[in-house]
């Protein structure tokens, strides 16, 4: 691994370690975004509580160490984190799927997750630190890719988008805003970390992930987006744009094409370090 990744790798790794230690620096107040979606995470991961007519999905729950401020944020907004029903994970990664266990065993929600990032808990643990920073947790289904998930008041198409790890799942959320069918998008990871070839190699993971991760992105370009949800907080400016909400949502929705901006910017970050294999 050449130095400039290793140090990379061991700044990322420091960052991580620093939020688990101290969970309560991330905490985010929740807030609404549009239809029945609410932003529940913190202020490095998101979670989306979604209120749906088959009762409540939460979309990733981040750290186990920041379980209490999910549910603090859940609460905040009059909801009964008890009642969560499905918990959808993204990737299989411990910064989004930490408290998983957690969860399910508060609520006994059903969990659901990605095909192709189950090696995680099987034959990789190693890659998730499943065990100490993923408690074990029981993965009730697998996401039917060729299906739509029908909540009622909320529909949920899975899309498998391979890259940031084999198995990760973009979600494209269909929900009424004012009345009106709006379509929200929340890429489910979007990061390029660990597709270098020296982390590939060093994880033995396929290189073609590189090219799947261009692949996913070029084919979720042509979907038409009215919100990004960013599966960190910091990405698309989720937390400064819930600044700005006046309360109608207006803030969110992307009038300028930001979706396909935000898949074009992370495909040139991908292309070069494909340049640079
Ligand atoms: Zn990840």
């Amino acid at each position: 691994m050449t130095e400039e990744n290793k140090k990379r790798l061991e700044a990322l790794n420091q960052k991580l370690i620093n939020f688990v230690e101290h969970p309560w620096i991330l905490k985010q107040s929740p807030f609404h975004i549009v239809g029945d979606i609410y932003f529940v995470g913190n202020s490095y991961v998101s979670c989306f509580l979604l209120d749906t007519e088959k009762g409540l999905i939460l979309i990733d729950a981040a750290f186990k160490e920041t379980c209490y401020l999910l549910f603090d944020n859940i609460r905040a907004l009059g909801y009964n984190p008890e009642k969560i029903k499905y918990l959808l994970l993204s990737h299989g990664h411990f910064d989004h799927c930490g408290a998983a266990k957690l969860v399910q065993e508060y609520s006994g929600c059903e969990i659901y997750l990605g095909k192709r990032d189950h090696f995680f808990f099987t034959e990789r643990p190693d890659l998730i630190l499943f065990e100490d920073r993923v408690p074990r947790f029981e993965i009730n289904n697998f996401y039917d890719y060729d299906g739509v998930m029908d909540f009622g008041n909320i529909k949920i198409r899975p899309i498998l988008t391979p890259g940031h790890t084999p198995g990760t799942t973009t979600f494209l959320i269909e929900t009424i805003h004012n009345g009106e069918k709006v379509t929200c998008a929340m890429h489910g990871g979007i990061g390029i970390n660990g597709l270098t070839r020296d982390e590939l190699e060093s994880n033995g993971l396929p290189l073609s992930l590189q090219q799947d991760f261009l692949n996913s992105l070029e084919y979720l370009k042509t979907l038409k987006v009215d919100v990004v949800l960013a599966s960190h907080s910091h990405q698309y400016n989720m937390i400064e744009r819930s600044t700005k909400d006046d309360g109608t949502g207006k803030a969110f929705f992307d009038n300028e094409n930001g979706w396909q901006k935000m898949l074009d910017q992370f495909m040139e970050l991908m292309k070069k370090i494909i340049s640079e294999n």
